[in-house]
């Protein structure tokens, strides 16, 4: 599967914001945006304009970015959100919350989402009782997931989980540490989704 392989803090300075992509380091003094916070390259410092066009490309790539897609998968989790009802923008995010891996990193059974995206495609994890190794996997309210037993002592798990009190949980989950199991008590609504982003704009983008 193809994946992005560059670094991932270029990622964060161009966008301008911590989408804490690298783990243990985001929250450190080491992180790159806090370090130097403007966009990479020979021009990153000058004064950058950007049409209307520009703007609603960098929201897109902001959320794009942050849950470690491609433009393929982005532009399918776009399709179910616009072709579902309500708010397209609102149910993008949603959805975008909603994806396993994404709820693995919540939990914190994984230091970053791309972390999670790699321990979920291993089989390290049971949904409702059942291994599900497709990282873009939609949980629903109710839904059990768990570290698989043979799984609890892989380090990357066992030291992410120790952590997961600095990064918190979000009240949408709720995180059974010692059992290694997380429950989705409820689909996130948008206050639950902190990240600053107008998903308008991105609607606005592809109903060009
Ligand atoms: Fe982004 Fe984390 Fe890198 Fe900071 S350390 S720039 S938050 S990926």
């Amino acid at each position: 599967m193809a994946r992005y392989t560059e670094s991932v803090c270029r990622l964060c300075r161009r966008e301008n914001l911590k989408m804490y992509l690298k783990g243990d380091r985001c929250y450190t003094d080491k992180c790159a945006i806090e370090r130097r916070p403007y966009p990479p390259g020979q021009h990153g410092q000058g004064r950058i304009k950007f049409s209307e066009y520009g703007v609603q490309l960098r929201e897109k790539q902001k959320v794009k970015r942050r849950y470690g897609l491609l433009e393929s998968g982005f532009r399918h989790a776009f399709a179910g959100a616009a072709a579902a009802k309500g708010r397209t923008g609102e149910n993008l995010l949603r959805g975008l919350e909603l994806r396993l891996d994404n709820a693995v990193f919540r939990l914190g059974f994984a230091d970053s989402r791309n972390e999670a995206r790699q321990l979920v495609q291993h089989g390290h994890f049971r949904v409702n009782g059942r291994k599900v190794t497709i990282p873009s996997y939609q949980l629903r309210t109710g839904d059990v997931v768990d570290v698989r037993d043979r799984s609890k002592k892989v380090a990357r798990i066992a030291e992410a989980i120790e952590a997961v009190d600095r990064r918190g949980v979000p009240a949408w989950l709720e995180l059974d540490k010692a059992a290694f199991k997380g429950t989705v008590r409820t689909a996130p609504s948008r206050e639950d989704i902190t990240m600053p982003i107008q998903e308008q704009l991105i609607v606005e983008l592809y109903s060009k």
